[in-house]
Protein backbone atom coordinates (compact mmCIF):
# COMPACT_ATOMS: atom_id res chain seq x y z
CA UNK A 1 0.00 0.00 0.00
CA UNK A 2 0.97 3.78 -0.60
CA UNK A 3 2.03 5.56 2.57
CA UNK A 4 -0.72 7.50 3.54
CA UNK A 5 -0.68 10.59 5.12
CA UNK A 6 -0.78 10.43 8.94
CA UNK A 7 -1.51 11.87 11.74
CA UNK A 8 2.04 12.65 12.53
CA UNK A 9 2.79 13.90 9.03
CA UNK A 10 -0.18 16.50 9.72
CA UNK A 11 1.10 17.40 13.10
CA UNK A 12 4.80 18.41 11.31
CA UNK A 13 3.39 19.93 8.42
CA UNK A 14 1.13 22.45 10.73
CA UNK A 15 4.08 23.22 12.94
CA UNK A 16 5.99 24.46 10.20
CA UNK A 17 2.78 26.54 9.09
CA UNK A 18 2.28 27.84 12.42
CA UNK A 19 6.35 29.01 12.40
CA UNK A 20 5.43 30.49 8.76
CA UNK A 21 2.97 32.86 10.68
CA UNK A 22 -0.01 31.13 9.62
CA UNK A 23 -2.90 30.75 12.26
CA UNK A 24 -3.15 27.11 13.38
CA UNK A 25 -4.65 25.98 16.38
CA UNK A 26 -7.27 23.32 18.13
CA UNK A 27 -11.11 22.86 18.08
CA UNK A 28 -10.93 20.26 20.68
CA UNK A 29 -9.68 16.79 21.97
CA UNK A 30 -10.96 13.49 20.49
CA UNK A 31 -12.25 10.51 22.90
CA UNK A 32 -8.57 9.63 23.45
CA UNK A 33 -7.60 13.20 23.91
CA UNK A 34 -5.48 14.20 20.82
CA UNK A 35 -5.59 17.52 19.38
CA UNK A 36 -7.72 18.00 16.63
CA UNK A 37 -6.27 20.60 14.50
CA UNK A 38 -7.65 23.89 12.60
CA UNK A 39 -5.85 26.11 10.07
CA UNK A 40 -7.41 29.37 9.40
CA UNK A 41 -6.32 31.57 5.88
CA UNK A 42 -7.42 34.87 5.17
CA UNK A 43 -8.94 37.77 7.06
CA UNK A 44 -11.38 37.71 9.99
CA UNK A 45 -14.40 39.96 8.10
CA UNK A 46 -18.23 38.68 8.35
CA UNK A 47 -17.95 36.15 5.44
CA UNK A 48 -16.30 32.75 6.40
CA UNK A 49 -16.53 29.06 5.21
CA UNK A 50 -15.45 25.77 6.85
CA UNK A 51 -13.57 22.98 4.96
CA UNK A 52 -13.58 19.73 7.08
CA UNK A 53 -11.66 16.24 5.98
CA UNK A 54 -11.35 13.07 7.28
CA UNK A 55 -14.58 12.49 9.35
CA UNK A 56 -14.76 8.72 7.96
CA UNK A 57 -11.32 6.79 8.92
CA UNK A 58 -10.76 4.87 5.57
CA UNK A 59 -11.63 8.33 3.44
CA UNK A 60 -8.33 9.72 4.87
CA UNK A 61 -7.26 10.95 1.45
CA UNK A 62 -9.40 13.72 2.21
CA UNK A 63 -6.89 15.05 5.18
CA UNK A 64 -4.75 14.90 1.81
CA UNK A 65 -6.92 17.05 0.21
CA UNK A 66 -7.41 19.78 2.41
CA UNK A 67 -3.98 20.53 3.32
CA UNK A 68 -2.82 20.39 -0.34
CA UNK A 69 -5.65 23.34 -0.48
CA UNK A 70 -3.88 25.37 2.11
CA UNK A 71 -0.57 24.80 0.32
CA UNK A 72 -2.04 25.74 -3.05
CA UNK A 73 -3.36 28.79 -1.26
CA UNK A 74 -0.45 29.69 0.34
CA UNK A 75 2.07 29.51 -2.41
CA UNK A 76 0.11 31.55 -4.70
CA UNK A 77 -0.40 34.12 -2.21
CA UNK A 78 -4.81 33.39 -3.06
CA UNK A 79 -7.05 36.42 -1.82
CA UNK A 80 -9.87 35.49 0.05
CA UNK A 81 -12.40 37.53 0.74
CA UNK A 82 -13.15 36.58 4.05
CA UNK A 83 -11.71 33.63 5.86
CA UNK A 84 -11.64 29.94 5.34
CA UNK A 85 -11.24 27.47 8.41
CA UNK A 86 -9.87 23.86 7.25
CA UNK A 87 -9.85 21.37 10.16
CA UNK A 88 -7.93 18.27 8.00
CA UNK A 89 -8.57 15.59 10.15
CA UNK A 90 -12.22 15.66 12.15
CA UNK A 91 -11.80 11.79 12.83
CA UNK A 92 -7.97 11.44 14.47
CA UNK A 93 -8.72 8.61 16.44
CA UNK A 94 -10.23 6.44 13.63
CA UNK A 95 -7.99 7.60 11.15
CA UNK A 96 -5.11 6.86 13.58
CA UNK A 97 -6.40 2.97 13.30
CA UNK A 98 -6.92 3.22 10.17
CA UNK A 99 -3.05 3.86 8.95
CA UNK A 100 -1.35 2.70 11.85
CA UNK A 101 -3.50 -0.24 13.80
CA UNK A 102 -4.05 -0.07 17.17
CA UNK A 103 -0.46 -0.14 18.36
CA UNK A 104 -0.94 3.58 20.05
CA UNK A 105 -4.24 2.82 21.65
CA UNK A 106 -2.69 2.38 25.61
CA UNK A 107 -6.40 1.08 26.91
CA UNK A 108 -6.18 -2.62 26.65
CA UNK A 109 -9.62 -2.86 27.42
CA UNK A 110 -10.62 -0.60 24.51
CA UNK A 111 -8.00 -2.14 22.01
CA UNK A 112 -9.80 -5.56 22.79
CA UNK A 113 -13.46 -4.15 21.86
CA UNK A 114 -12.12 -2.05 19.04
CA UNK A 115 -10.07 -5.59 17.64
CA UNK A 116 -13.05 -7.94 18.67
CA UNK A 117 -15.61 -5.14 16.57
CA UNK A 118 -12.99 -5.08 13.28
CA UNK A 119 -12.48 -8.68 13.29
CA UNK A 120 -9.15 -8.79 13.43
CA UNK A 121 -6.04 -6.12 12.15
CA UNK A 122 -7.04 -5.15 8.88
CA UNK A 123 -8.40 -1.92 9.66
CA UNK A 124 -8.79 -0.72 5.69
CA UNK A 125 -12.84 -0.60 6.07
CA UNK A 126 -12.78 1.46 9.39
CA UNK A 127 -15.10 4.55 9.02
CA UNK A 128 -15.56 5.16 13.02
CA UNK A 129 -13.85 6.43 16.19
CA UNK A 130 -12.07 4.58 18.74
CA UNK A 131 -15.61 4.16 20.25
CA UNK A 132 -16.85 2.51 17.30
CA UNK A 133 -19.02 5.08 16.82
CA UNK A 134 -19.92 6.46 13.05
CA UNK A 135 -18.91 10.49 13.87
CA UNK A 136 -20.93 10.95 10.63
CA UNK A 137 -24.54 9.39 11.88
CA UNK A 138 -23.79 10.99 15.49
CA UNK A 139 -24.85 14.41 14.90
CA UNK A 140 -27.84 15.93 16.85
CA UNK A 141 -30.29 15.91 13.92
CA UNK A 142 -33.01 13.31 13.04
CA UNK A 143 -30.15 11.18 15.18
CA UNK A 144 -31.15 7.46 14.73
CA UNK A 145 -33.61 8.20 11.80
CA UNK A 146 -31.01 6.86 9.19
CA UNK A 147 -31.77 4.04 7.39
CA UNK A 148 -28.70 2.14 7.57
CA UNK A 149 -28.11 3.30 11.32
CA UNK A 150 -26.66 0.74 13.62
CA UNK A 151 -27.11 0.49 17.15
CA UNK A 152 -24.43 -1.53 18.40
CA UNK A 153 -20.56 -0.55 18.06
CA UNK A 154 -19.41 -1.28 14.74
CA UNK A 155 -16.80 -0.19 12.00
CA UNK A 156 -19.17 1.89 10.61
CA UNK A 157 -22.50 3.22 10.94
CA UNK A 158 -23.14 3.09 14.56
CA UNK A 159 -24.69 6.16 15.41
CA UNK A 160 -23.04 6.19 19.24
CA UNK A 161 -25.52 5.75 22.89
CA UNK A 162 -26.94 9.34 22.19
CA UNK A 163 -26.68 12.16 19.69
CA UNK A 164 -23.78 13.96 20.49
CA UNK A 165 -21.92 12.15 22.61
CA UNK A 166 -18.46 11.93 20.82
CA UNK A 167 -16.28 14.74 21.69
CA UNK A 168 -15.20 15.24 18.15
CA UNK A 169 -18.22 16.35 17.47
CA UNK A 170 -18.53 18.52 20.80
CA UNK A 171 -15.84 20.06 20.02
CA UNK A 172 -16.78 20.83 16.05
CA UNK A 173 -19.93 21.68 16.77
CA UNK A 174 -19.02 24.46 19.11
CA UNK A 175 -16.39 25.74 17.16
CA UNK A 176 -19.09 25.91 14.57
CA UNK A 177 -21.23 27.77 16.79
CA UNK A 178 -18.39 30.13 17.81
CA UNK A 179 -17.17 31.02 14.01
CA UNK A 180 -20.86 31.16 12.82
CA UNK A 181 -19.31 30.42 9.47
CA UNK A 182 -21.98 31.39 5.88
CA UNK A 183 -21.21 27.84 4.26
CA UNK A 184 -19.39 24.40 5.33
CA UNK A 185 -17.86 21.96 3.04
CA UNK A 186 -17.22 18.26 4.10
CA UNK A 187 -14.81 15.78 2.18
CA UNK A 188 -15.65 12.16 1.71
CA UNK A 189 -14.99 9.66 -0.89
CA UNK A 190 -16.43 8.27 -3.23
CA UNK A 191 -18.37 8.52 -6.01
CA UNK A 192 -18.23 12.26 -7.05
CA UNK A 193 -21.02 13.37 -5.80
CA UNK A 194 -22.70 16.36 -3.68
CA UNK A 195 -25.43 15.52 -0.72
CA UNK A 196 -27.07 19.11 -0.39
CA UNK A 197 -30.25 18.56 0.93
CA UNK A 198 -32.01 17.82 4.60
CA UNK A 199 -35.55 19.15 5.08
CA UNK A 200 -34.59 22.18 3.84
CA UNK A 201 -38.04 24.27 2.58
CA UNK A 202 -38.86 27.25 0.66
CA UNK A 203 -36.62 30.00 0.19
CA UNK A 204 -33.63 27.77 2.52
CA UNK A 205 -33.98 25.10 -0.08
CA UNK A 206 -33.56 27.08 -3.10
CA UNK A 207 -30.79 29.26 -1.32
CA UNK A 208 -29.04 25.87 -0.34
CA UNK A 209 -29.59 23.96 -4.34
CA UNK A 210 -28.23 26.89 -5.44
CA UNK A 211 -24.98 26.85 -3.63
CA UNK A 212 -24.72 23.28 -3.82
CA UNK A 213 -24.97 23.75 -7.89
CA UNK A 214 -22.27 26.25 -7.51
CA UNK A 215 -20.12 23.54 -6.10
CA UNK A 216 -21.34 21.02 -8.97
CA UNK A 217 -20.39 23.18 -11.70
CA UNK A 218 -16.67 23.83 -10.04
CA UNK A 219 -15.93 20.18 -9.67
CA UNK A 220 -18.16 18.51 -12.41
CA UNK A 221 -19.85 16.21 -9.58
CA UNK A 222 -23.51 14.95 -9.81
CA UNK A 223 -25.48 16.64 -7.02
CA UNK A 224 -27.85 13.96 -5.33
CA UNK A 225 -31.34 15.29 -3.23
CA UNK A 226 -32.96 13.73 0.23
CA UNK A 227 -31.41 10.75 1.07
CA UNK A 228 -32.24 8.22 4.04
CA UNK A 229 -29.43 8.68 5.97
CA UNK A 230 -29.28 11.36 9.13
CA UNK A 231 -26.73 12.97 12.02
CA UNK A 232 -23.98 13.90 9.43
CA UNK A 233 -22.46 17.01 9.86
CA UNK A 234 -24.07 18.43 6.82
CA UNK A 235 -27.17 17.19 8.45
CA UNK A 236 -26.23 18.93 11.41
CA UNK A 237 -25.35 22.60 9.86
CA UNK A 238 -28.26 23.09 8.27
CA UNK A 239 -30.60 21.77 10.36
CA UNK A 240 -28.76 23.51 13.67
CA UNK A 241 -27.05 26.26 12.03
CA UNK A 242 -29.51 26.84 9.43
CA UNK A 243 -26.58 27.58 6.82
CA UNK A 244 -25.90 25.80 3.60
CA UNK A 245 -23.89 22.71 3.46
CA UNK A 246 -22.28 19.79 1.59
CA UNK A 247 -21.12 16.53 1.67
CA UNK A 248 -18.88 16.10 -1.59
CA UNK A 249 -17.64 12.68 -2.13
CA UNK A 250 -14.57 12.81 -3.92
CA UNK A 251 -12.93 10.32 -6.06
CA UNK A 252 -14.40 8.01 -8.78
CA UNK A 253 -16.51 5.24 -7.36
CA UNK A 254 -14.34 2.24 -8.97
CA UNK A 255 -11.27 2.46 -6.26
CA UNK A 256 -11.90 0.44 -2.99
CA UNK A 257 -10.33 1.75 0.65
CA UNK A 258 -8.57 3.07 2.14
CA UNK A 259 -9.29 5.31 -0.93
CA UNK A 260 -5.73 5.09 -3.15
CA UNK A 261 -3.59 7.85 -2.76
CA UNK A 262 -2.40 7.83 -6.54
CA UNK A 263 -5.85 9.48 -7.31
CA UNK A 264 -5.27 12.60 -5.28
CA UNK A 265 -4.08 14.82 -7.73
CA UNK A 266 -6.78 14.39 -10.33
CA UNK A 267 -9.36 14.99 -7.40
CA UNK A 268 -6.80 17.85 -6.54
CA UNK A 269 -7.90 19.44 -10.03
CA UNK A 270 -11.37 19.28 -9.00
CA UNK A 271 -11.54 20.61 -6.23
CA UNK A 272 -8.64 22.74 -5.78
CA UNK A 273 -10.61 25.91 -6.19
CA UNK A 274 -13.76 25.26 -4.30
CA UNK A 275 -13.98 27.14 -1.18
CA UNK A 276 -12.15 29.86 -2.12
CA UNK A 277 -14.72 30.64 -4.95
CA UNK A 278 -17.34 30.15 -3.01
CA UNK A 279 -15.83 32.20 -0.29
CA UNK A 280 -15.55 35.16 -2.89
CA UNK A 281 -19.25 34.15 -4.17
CA UNK A 282 -20.42 34.29 -0.98
CA UNK A 283 -18.93 37.66 0.09
CA UNK A 284 -19.70 39.34 -2.77
CA UNK A 285 -23.36 38.62 -2.12
CA UNK A 286 -23.53 39.86 0.66
CA UNK A 287 -21.77 43.15 0.03
CA UNK A 288 -24.21 43.91 -2.93
CA UNK A 289 -27.25 41.91 -1.22
CA UNK A 290 -27.94 40.22 -4.77
CA UNK A 291 -27.34 36.42 -6.03
CA UNK A 292 -23.55 36.77 -8.09
CA UNK A 293 -23.65 33.23 -9.13
CA UNK A 294 -27.54 31.93 -10.45
CA UNK A 295 -28.22 28.40 -10.64
CA UNK A 296 -28.69 28.37 -14.57
CA UNK A 297 -31.59 27.29 -16.67
CA UNK A 298 -32.18 23.29 -16.43
CA UNK A 299 -35.13 24.48 -13.62
CA UNK A 300 -33.20 23.11 -10.85
CA UNK A 301 -35.43 19.87 -11.04
CA UNK A 302 -32.41 17.66 -10.94
CA UNK A 303 -31.22 16.62 -7.63
CA UNK A 304 -34.09 17.57 -5.61
ZN1 LIG B 1 -17.60 9.14 4.33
Amino acid sequence: MEKAYFYGDLIAELKQLKEQGIEVGTIGKTQLGFEIPYVFLGKKTDTSLVVVGSTHAREHITTLLVMKQIRHYLKNQTVLNGGIYFVPMHNVDGVRICTEGVGFIKDEQRVKQILKVNGGHDFSNWKANADCVDLNTNFDAHWGEGSQNLFFPSPFSYVGKKPMSESENICLAEFLQKIKPDYLITYHTKGEIIFWQFFQEKLRKWRDYRLAKFVAKQTGYRLVGQTQSAGGLKDWCVEKLRIPAVTVEVGEDKYGYPYPYSQIDKIFKKNAEVPQKMLNTLAKEKKYGKKVYEAGDEGGAKGI
